[in-house]
């Protein structure tokens, strides 16, 4: 009888107020239309006073369900009411469990209750608002009424809506978000013009998440991308501040940053180019204790480290895992890239069995490195994760692709899953 998804919380509420024929409906109609027009799911209640009768052409409730609403309910001042598909009186909080597949309920002619209100205004019928201003959202006016909080003219229902948006369903909803926002339509637009992505392959990005462990060089360009595609969880891990000699390569840090430590620098450069995604900081390096915790969190780990026994830790707590793990390794003018699928291709221990002795491996900071070698790995790195949230095209699994700079040659070498391997070998 009823398909609506059940969550454990219900739907944020924002109700309007305003005395009879101050255009109450014909706003909410314009905004449940914009608010379906964002991809929104949206519930209607309406309060009524006397006998009611629920779909009567022309009628408020008939009316927000023509405007789009998906559910459409009446209720009593008492607190009792009608929802349309279940034909039975419910309390309104019982309405509202109901209507908890939906992401915002718009109550119509509510004065009383604790749900954050619209009111409107209108000159020709009242020169004051009929809640207090403390409990008030905003007002629809077209009063130069100065009550501190946002005013909008009674055609502007796209403001209201941006309003709405901002501050009660901006992350409320994501998880359960079937469609994408006007404003992520726009913004991912040549994601969905990809063949093969669509609509329905963001929405994919952005229930993803990645785990980026490293803040610098490479870290620089794979956070960058992962965050502007959209991947709407991103964990970032780094022990380190920003220094002076980082400048250079580490473009998600800016001189004045020099100092601060380098996620808190990263979260801030990600969080600008996209405030669509949640950007999630470790200030400490990844060791033996802690890499499996923060593993289990993500989808996929991208490797950007600038150690050796880093990635054993990450490699390890991926193929325990189950997770995707890609490595990257720049130095000097090469770099190199491996995507890991634990059991399915060699994993970073297959092809670096032992830890060399510490002297015999050579830093950046021993020999250099060209900024620009770290991005491009960086990039490969960033569209190997992407293409792996998306499930598509082909993985550098099993293919170490190295690159040399100096003659801008790429080699693809063949690598092969070693049966006794310590970390993967047992995967069969
Ligand atoms: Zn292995």
């Amino acid at each position: 009888m009823t398909s609506y998804r059940l969550k454990t919380t219900p739907p944020p509420v924002v109700s309007l107020v305003g005395c009879s024929n101050s255009g109450k409906t014909t706003f909410l109609e314009k905004l449940i239309r914009e608010l379906k027009f964002r991809g929104y799911l949206v519930g209607t209640v309406k309060h009524h006073r006397g006998v009611f009768a629920f779909d009567i052409e022309g009628k408020d409730t008939w009316r927000h369900a023509q405007a789009g609403a998906d559910t459409v309910a009446l209720a009593t001042p008492t607190g009792f009411g009608l929802v349309k598909k279940l034909e039975q009186e419910l309390s309104l909080a019982e309405i509202l469990e109901y209507m908890s597949g939906v992401d915002i309920v718009l109550l119509e002619g509510f004065k009383k209750g604790p749900q954050p209100k619209i009111e409107l205004v209108r000159s020709e019928i009242s020169g004051s608002p009929v809640c207090s201003p403390e409990e008030l959202t905003a007002v629809v006016s077209d009063l130069p009424l100065e009550l501190g909080i946002p005013r909008f003219a009674l055609t502007d229902t796209a403001g209201v809506a941006d309003l709405i948006e901002e501050r009660f369903l901006k992350g409320f909803g994501d998880v359960n978000r079937q469609a994408l926002s006007h404003q992520q339509k726009k913004r991912y637009h040549r994601n969905i013009m990809l063949p093969g992505v669509g609509e329905q392959g963001q929405l994919k990005l952005l229930k993803s998440s990645a785990l980026v462990v490293g803040a610098g060089g490479l870290g620089s360009p794979v956070a960058y991308y992962l965050a502007a595609a959209g991947i709407g969880r991103l964990g970032l891990a780094d022990a380190d501040a920003v220094d002076f000699s980082n400048l250079q390569r580490q473009i998600l840090h800016a001189t004045a940053d020099v100092g601060r430590l380098k996620v808190e620098s990263a979260r801030e450069k990600l969080s600008a180019i996209n405030p669509d995604i949640q950007v999630e900081v470790y200030p400490y390096r990844i060791c033996q204790d802690n890499a499996a915790e923060l593993v289990r969190q993500y989808d996929i780990v991208v490797d950007a480290t600038d150690n050796l026994e880093s990635r054993y830790y990450l490699n390890r707590a991926c193929i325990s895992a189950g997770k995707p793990f890609i490595y990257g390794g720049v130095l000097s003018m090469v770099g190199q890239v491996l995507t890991v699928l634990p059991g399915r291709g060699p994993c970073f221990r297959c092809i670096f069995r032992e830890l060399p002795a510490a002297k015999a491996v050579k830093s950046t900071a021993e020999v250099g490195i060209l900024g620009s070698v770290a991005g491009i790995i960086g990039c490969i790195q960033a569209t190997e994760a992407v293409k792996f949230l998306l499930g598509q095209g082909d993985l550098l699994v099993g293919r170490l692709l190295t690159m040399d700079a100096l003659s801008m040659t790429f080699q693809e070498v063949e690598v092969k899953r070693d049966p006794a391997c310590p970390e993967c070998g047992h995967l069969g």
